[in-house]
C-alpha cells in the first residue's frame, strides 16, 4: 500500500488541490490520497478560517466518486495547531509496512527545515515535492540544513501551473464575482448556499 498525505486549509478546496493530488497519485503510483484538513494551520493563524465542518464538507463534495481519494478528520479531531509530525506518527501506528508520501508544494520546501521535527518527518514519510510549471525548489539549501542524506527522502513531481488560490476565491465570493470553473460545481454551490466568505457571514475562528 502506497499512501499520500495531502494537508491544507482547504478553505475552500479547488481544482489546483485536486490536480495536485491526482498528479501525485498517478506519478507515484499511490493507492490512496488522504486529504487532511488542518484544525488550525499554524502558518495561517493571522486570519480567520471557516469552520472545520464546512471545510470537511467541501472536501467530501470535491472528492466524491473517486475511489482513491479520502478525507481524514484526524487533525480536526485533535484540535489545536496541526503539526505534520504528530499526524504522521498517528497514521503510521499499525501501518509500518506501508509507504507514506507527504505531498507538499514546491513553495513550502524552503520552510520545511523549520517545521516541527523535520528529520523525524523524513523518517516517517518520503517528501513528494510538487513543482508547478517551471518552478523548482531550492534543494541545495534544504540539503545544507538537513544533510545530504535528506535528499534520499525527496521525490519531485511535476504538475502544470494552475493559477487558482483559495485566497482569490474567498475574495471573489466576498465581492459577489464569478466562482465558476475554479472548483467543482458541488463545492461552489455549497459555499454559496452556506454564504461562506460573504461579509454578512465572515469566516469564523471557531472550528465548529
Ligand atoms: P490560501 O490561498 O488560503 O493560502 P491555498 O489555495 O494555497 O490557500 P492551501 O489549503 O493553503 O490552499 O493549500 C494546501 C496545499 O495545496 C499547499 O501545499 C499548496 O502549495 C497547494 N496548492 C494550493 N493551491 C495550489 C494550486 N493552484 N496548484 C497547486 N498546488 C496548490
Amino acid at each position: 500500500m502506497r499512501l499520500g498525505i495531502f494537508g491544507g486549509t482547504f478553505d475552500p478546496i479547488h481544482w489546483g488541490h485536486l490536480i495536485l493530488a491526482e498528479t501525485c497519485r498517478e506519478e507515484l503510483g499511490l493507492d490512496e490520497v488522504w486529504f487532511m484538513p488542518a484544525a488550525l494551520n499554524p502558518h495561517k493563524q493571522g486570519r480567520s478560517i471557516s469552520s472545520a465542518k464546512d471545510r470537511l464538507e467541501m472536501v467530501r463534495f470535491a472528492i466524491a466518486g473517486n475511489p482513491h481519494f479520502r478525507v481524514s478528520n484526524l487533525e480536526i479531531k485533535r484540535q489545536g495547531p496541526s503539526y505534520t509530525v504528530d499526524t504522521l506518527r498517528t497514521i503510521r501506528e499499525g501501518r509500518l509496512d506501508e509507504d507514506f508520501f507527504l505531498m507538499i508544494g514546491q513553495d513550502s520546501v524552503a520552510d520545511f527545515p523549520r517545521w516541527k521535527e523535520p528529520d523525524e518527518i523524513l523518517r516517517l514519510a518520503t517528501l513528494a515535492v510538487v513543482n508547478r510549471g517551471r518552478e523548482r525548489p531550492d534543494l541545495d539549501a534544504f540539503a545544507k540544513q538537513l544533510g545530504e542524506e535528506a535528499l534520499d527522502r525527496v521525490v519531485e513531481v511535476e504538475m502544470p501551473a494552475i493559477d487558482i488560490s483559495a485566497t482569490d476565491i474567498r475574495r471573489r465570493a466576498q465581492e459577489g464575482r464569478s466562482l465558476r470553473y475554479r472548483m467543482p460545481r458541488s463545492v461552489e454551490l455549497y459555499l454559496l448556499q452556506n454564504q461562506l466568505y460573504t461579509s454578512e457571514n465572515p469566516a469564523e475562528d471557531s472550528e465548529g
